[in-house]
């Protein structure tokens, strides 16, 4: 077992430190605080298309799309496995902005994934160029309101097929970075056919945000935190009506996406937590150290050398499990399902976990916005829902581990 990043992982990483020690990381503070100062929030500051600008430049660009990728016969990203995009992931992960940055981040990284291997020609020109290019944004809109979603054979919102027409009806939430001024389309996933079989029912559409019939209703906060300028929202969709050909993949396939979609997208929320981990406890040591408090510093008192010692455990295992995931991924093995999902609990719970100890000894601090640690805690906190609940992953966990003893009929 071989565990040195390889030439090209190493490379990047040493142009991807670099670039947010130059240019990140001395705006980054500033930039948190000026939207959070603006009244409309809902706004791209110049200094994040500044900084694409630059990330295009130094080919810190797409990184996350696997070898192969490519539009229109010529290949785009920088062709990394997930084994080795992981360590960059991670880097991003440590702060908020560099997945956009460098146009990594959730929901268009999945989103461009979708029409890569699924999207028509025509569906690539129109939506994966620009995906692409960092010049427009877009969202996934799955969950609804009135219906438990983390079934999604559930969905009731519908994508009705009339004549060379869909129709799409019903109402979603939670829709990632729809409020983004540069949000141009949604990916719709809706009841097709109520009649076939539980996984052929749905399907999804790509849906322009300004056509007639779609309305961002409001848009929601998590946990007191509107996640601005992507936020998240709550969307309807009245007789919405568009040529059958804005159906990916056909009719009845959205559960067939959705499965290869969750796959690498849910890699990378998983290295970038591990980053922001990283992060958490760093900034919890160098305050264990420089605070003192009856006499001692911090980290001499109570139990913080353990928690710290605690946190550091935590984190290499979650990295390496993360990895052996990439890895399981990148050779395309059965195994990989049941370690996704077990990297689903695992890590998000993990940074929790991390996050909270760097708060509780940054005492009032920790919570204040002054410092990353509410707002990261938070997004480790929404990311054990926002991919699907805990819960649902160790059903898959329980189900496959049952399975392999020979349990297979207790495996629904
Ligand atoms: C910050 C954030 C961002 C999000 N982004 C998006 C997005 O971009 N697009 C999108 O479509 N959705 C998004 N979501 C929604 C998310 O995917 C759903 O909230 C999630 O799938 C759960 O669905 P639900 O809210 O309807 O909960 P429900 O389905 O009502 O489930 C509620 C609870 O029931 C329990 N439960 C459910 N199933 C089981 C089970 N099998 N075993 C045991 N207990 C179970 C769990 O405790 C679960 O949390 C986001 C959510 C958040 C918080």
């Amino acid at each position: 077992m071989d565990f040195e990043h390889s030439s090209r992982t190493e490379e990047f990483l040493a142009r991807l430190r670099a670039f947010q020690g130059c240019e990140i990381e001395p705006c980054e503070e500033g930039y948190h605080r000026e939207l959070l100062a603006c009244a409309d929030p809902w706004v791209v500051l110049p200094v994040i298309e500044e900084l694409k600008e630059k990330a295009k430049r130094e080919g810190l660009w797409n990184l996350f799309l696997a070898p192969g990728a490519e539009l229109a016969g010529e290949p785009v990203g920088a062709g990394l496995s997930n084994v080795e995009y992981a360590p960059l992931a991670e880097r991003m992960g440590r702060s908020l902005i560099t997945a956009e940055v460098c146009n990594c981040n959730a929901p268009d990284s999945g989103n461009m994934e979708v029409l890569l291997h699924f999207g028509s020609p025509e569906q690539r020109e129109r939506w994966l160029a620009p995906l692409l290019q960092g010049t427009v944004r877009s969202a996934f809109c799955m969950t609804e309101p009135d219906v438990a979603s983390s079934d999604a054979t559930n969905m009731q919102a519908t994508a009705t097929l009339d004549g060379e027409e869909v129709v799409l009806n019903g109402r979603k939430w939670w829709s990632t970075g729809v409020g983004h001024p540069n949000c141009e389309v949604i990916i719709f996933m809706g009841l097709t056919d109520p009649d076939a079989d539980r996984y052929h029912q749905h399907s999804m559409v790509l849906v322009p945000l300004k056509t007639p019939g779609v309305k961002v209703e409001r848009m929601l906060q998590a946990m007191g935190f509107l996640d601005a300028p992507g936020g998240h929202g709550e969307v309807s969709f009245s007789d919405v009506r568009l040529p059958s050909s804005a159906i990916i993949g056909g009719p009845g396939q959205a559960f067939a996406i959705a499965q290869a979609r969750l796959g690498p997208g849910r890699v990378h929320h998983c290295m970038r937590l591990i980053g922001l981990a990283e992060l958490a406890l760093e900034l919890a040591c160098r305050r264990a150290s420089e605070r003192v408090a009856f006499g001692k510093p911090l980290a001499n008192l109570g139990g913080n050398r353990e928690r710290i010692a605690d946190a550091r455990i935590a984190i290499d295992q979650a990295r390496l499990h993360v990895l052996h995931t990439a890895w399981l991924i990148d050779k395309q093995s059965p195994d990989a399902i049941g370690a996704a999902a077990q990297i689903k609990v695992a890590v998000p719970n993990m940074a929790q976990a991390v996050l909270d100890m760097s708060m509780q000894l940054h005492g009032g601090a920790g919570l204040s916005n002054d410092l990353p640690l509410a707002g990261a805690w938070t997004a480790a906190r929404a990311l054990r829902l926002a991919d699907g609940p805990d819960e649902v992953h160790r059903g898959v966990i329980a189900r496959l581990e049952l399975a392999r003893h020979g349990h297979g009929k207790w495996s629904t």
